[in-house]
């Protein structure tokens, strides 16, 4: 489903254009991409390449069942009316809903619109409302977020994860503010040519029921499958109210058409469903795998506990990689202004890019000697000099700190751009300082009732090398390190 089309309303609607736009259509992101090149509109038509796209498109709708299809366009009429009818009496009041019905200027609309939806790709309704509406109030227009830096688009974004996202969505305004001259494209077409990020995917929900709808058995991951669900998408989407009805496909799937107990009684869709109709009709069952034909199916065997949940298939997902790190917490206790500790950035580019984190290493695996392995690597790159917080100490010259890495207040900390995982490193540290109530998800320092003066251990022979490095230079105020691997 293309979402964005709720961002330009009904200028977007044309009817005559959905056929093209699905052969233009280029994937954007790692869920559900259709290939682009089965759809492409060939630039030069009558070529051989456009010849060879025409043959291509012919075998890729061949390949296809019509079972998974909408017979025609009473069908798709049908869908569209009963949908659209079910959400303007049940959709749920949510800001960007009311930003968009209530924003009268298009490009802060659009803005809006697309705020949202990227912030809903892979993250539910409630994680997104709060970020939304912090985002939106920081940000209110496309060139508020244009002027942001990238560090603030990251602190707010803290915790939402999938941290390229943020970066994305900001690169993109950053576009339109300089290229387009701060106007957001009117069609749908414009703006998948002129800011292909900024285009949806089709979003789990809308699969879901697509995948349902249509008796969509296989995996909705796979190229075929993915290619069919775009399909479907731009042959339903009401051309007079594409945002409202892409809206509304995702509502379906949040409320009625959930993953594991869809309430079918109450779908607006469930005279069209081919799962509901498979549950009540199994004896179809057997005509449904075409012979000879390439389907997209493939969803035996049928299993009659789960009813038409059977749909879509499971998406068989890679075990996650384990890496296993030593993360060290160092910290100032008595420095001006309250202990500081000490964080360094992440790569510009890649996982978590540009976050702030605690210095860490990588462990081969996870092993006991891994604070050994640990100090050793901060001995190698934190070791010399010593670097004290940047701020005037006790008297002391500020000194300042190596690229790439700063103190924070705790307080500060808690703001800035680190991601979940960090913070509960950081909640991990703070329940076994000394002192504190472990246990307490609170800390020493912020918890009064287990306010005790804290006691600096002597060090142990592990932690023995990195403090070395700091006596020599912090004769007054000596820092506390502890470790906390993950
Ligand atoms: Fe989903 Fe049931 Fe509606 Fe079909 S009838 S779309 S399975 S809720």
């Amino acid at each position: 489903m293309r979402k964005l089309r709720a961002a330009v309303g009904s200028n977007l609607g044309k009817q005559a254009a959905s056929q093209e736009r699905r052969k233009k259509r280029a994937p954007n992101s790692s869920q559900a991409k259709p290939s682009a090149p089965k759809g492409r509109i060939s630039e030069c038509p009558g070529t051989p390449a456009d010849l060879a796209n025409q043959q291509e498109e012919k075998i890729f709708q061949a390949s296809v069942s019509p079972y998974h299809l909408f017979r025609n366009r009473t069908e798709i009429t049908a869908f569209r009316k009963s949908l659209l009818s079910w959400y303007d009496i049940e959709k749920r009041d949510l800001p960007w809903r009311r930003q968009a019905e209530d924003e009268a200027d298009l490009d802060r609309r659009a803005y809006a619109v697309w705020v949202s939806e990227v912030m809903l790709q892979q993250t539910q309704v409630a994680t997104v409302i709060n970020y939304y509406t912090r985002w939106m109030q920081k940000w209110p227009t496309l060139q508020n977020l244009a002027n942001a830096s990238l560090e603030e688009v990251n602190q707010l974004w803290a915790g939402l994860g999938y941290y390229s996202r943020g970066r994305r969505l900001q690169k993109g305004t950053r576009k339109v503010v300089e290229e387009l001259g701060g106007h957001m494209p009117r069609t749908a077409d414009t703006l998948q040519q002129l800011l292909p990020g900024a285009t949806g995917v089709v979003d789990g929900n809308v699969v879901r029921v697509l995948c349902r709808v249509r008796a969509i058995g296989a995996d909705p991951k796979s190229t075929l499958v993915s290619q069919h669900l775009w399909s479907l998408a731009q042959q339903l989407v009401d051309p007079n109210r594409p945002g409202d009805f892409n809206q509304a496909a995702m509502e379906l799937g949040a409320t009625v058409c959930t993953p594991q107990w869809p309430l079918c009684s109450q779908c607006p869709v469930q005279s069209l469903c081919r799962a509901r109709q498979r549950v009540e009709q199994e004896q179809f069952s057997a005509s449904w795998n075409l012979q000879g034909t390439l389907d997209v199916e493939d969803c035996k065997p049928w299993n009659h506990t789960l009813g038409v949940a059977n749909f879509p298939r499971k998406a068989s997902h890679r075990p996650p990689r384990k890496e296993y790190l030593a993360i060290c917490v160092l910290e100032q206790p008595r420095a001006l202004g309250g202990t500081h500790i000490l964080l360094v950035q992440r790569p510009s580019s890649g996982l978590l890019a540009g976050l702030w984190e605690f210095p860490s290493v990588t462990l081969e695996h996870s092993g006991q000697h891994q604070h050994k392995d640990l100090l050793q690597k901060l001995e190698l790159d934190w070791a010399s000099p010593c670097y004290p917080p940047p701020v005037p100490w006790r008297g002391q010259t500020p000194v300042t700190i190596p690229p790439g890495a700063r103190w924070l207040t705790r307080e500060e900390f808690h703001t800035a751009a680190v991601s979940t995982a960090m913070k509960k490193v950081f909640r991990v540290y703070e329940d076994h300082q000394p002192g504190t109530c472990k246990g307490s998800k609170r800390s020493q320092l912020s918890s009064p009732s287990c306010q005790k003066k804290p006691s600096w251990k002597k060090p142990n022979r592990g932690q023995q090398v990195l403090d070395s490095f700091f006596w020599p230079h912090v004769p007054t105020d000596t820092p506390s390190l502890n470790s906390a691997a993950q």
